[in-house]
């Protein structure tokens, strides 16, 4: 039998299919781990609902713990409260910036989207807050695309929710 601890390191090993640098744990989508007897249960709660990465996630989750030996597990899927980008951990928004996308800058809900004054997100390169939005969505949904004006580049934004 695994302990929770175990558990909790094997899903630090589960990646975002989007964003690679970011474990599913690092995101906080993870909610909560419990072992017994009877087998473990791991409660998630999807990151954006619209997002195609939600089922790749749910999937990689039960092919680590499969990997990793864990027997009887159950994958709970816990919709209520929402995720919100609130938490993704400290470690998490480090390394968001590290690999060059600015994390959330403010807590839910993106306000910018109804009251048209535009949020200052600072550029994840030099930290510069006079940046532009190229486009609302970046690569992926859930991404708006940046560019900074003092370095020239271009970045990805990671949305509020
Ligand atoms: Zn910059």
């Amino acid at each position: 039998m695994n302990t929770k601890e175990q558990i909790w390191s094997f899903l630090d090993e589960v990646m975002d299919p989007e964003i690679p640098v970011l474990s599913v744990r690092d995101l906080g989508i993870i909610r909560n781990v419990e072992t017994d007897a009877a087998g473990t249960t791991v409660t998630i709660t999807p990151t954006y609902t619209g997002c195609p990465a939600t089922h790749i996630i749910e999937e990689d989750i039960r092919s680590k713990l499969k990997e990793k030996g864990v027997a009887n597990f159950t994958i709970k899927t816990n919709i209520s409260p929402a995720w919100t980008t609130d938490w993704i951990s400290e470690e998490g928004r480090k390394k968001l910036k590290i690999y060059g996308i600015a994390p959330p800058e403010e807590s839910t809900p993106d306000k910018s989207l109804v009251s048209n004054k535009p949020k200052v997100v600072h550029c994840p390169r030099c930290h510069s807050a006079n940046t532009d939005m190229v486009s609302f969505f970046g690569s992926t949904p859930c991404k708006a695309l940046y560019t900074c004006r003092d370095c020239k580049e271009p970045f990805d934004y990671f949305k509020c929710l």
